[in-house]
């Protein structure tokens, strides 16, 4: 038996003024686009900014449905639409901003496994560490950086032994 420990690394802001012009404007758009979020049956919304190398910005948020799988998390619309748009682009920062209608988060928004699981995807497609960004109307922000921090042990291509 060789039991192991996997640590985790993260950085916590006090507040936006504490964050490099590039990553409190980010915020800021994520933050904006939150407002749109199409969320009749959680009143929690989630806008998200996603930066990419050619320094496009593209941004979105949640979209719920009657039939409640059927919905997204902002994380996925954002990416799903950055990459549809910007294929070969790495991804250099994504902010994520959690904007509840009814009360103040006490913690800091955290994507779901799957957001994480996506998140991972594009890392791995493009070779290239994104910069993780969570947010919301607490004032606080935690920086990640490299979704191994978020989702330790990740499945990817080469657990299909593929590109190998
Ligand atoms: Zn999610």
């Amino acid at each position: 038996m060789d039991k192991r420990k996997i640590e985790i690394e993260y950085t916590v802001f006090e507040n936006k003024e504490e964050l490099v012009e590039e990553d409190r404007m980010l915020i800021e758009k994520a933050k904006e686009i939150s407002v749109n979020a199409y969320i009749p049956y959680s009143a929690f919304r989630v806008g998200v900014a996603v930066l990419l190398d050619n320094d496009k910005i593209l941004t979105a948020n949640n979209q719920e449905n009657a039939s409640y799988p059927e919905g997204l998390c902002a994380e996925r619309v954002a990416l799903f639409y950055a990459m549809s748009q910007y294929p070969n682009q790495k991804i250099k920062s994504i902010a994520v901003y959690g904007n509840p209608q009814k009360f103040t988060l006490t913690h800091f928004i955290s994507p779901c496994g799957g957001c994480r699981q996506v998140m991972y995807e594009y890392e791995y497609r493009h070779q290239s560490k994104m910069r993780i960004l969570l947010s919301g109307n607490s004032g606080k922000i935690l920086l990640v950086e490299g979704v191994e921090n978020l989702l330790p042990l990740q499945f990817s291509a080469k657990d299909l032994s593929i590109n190998e």
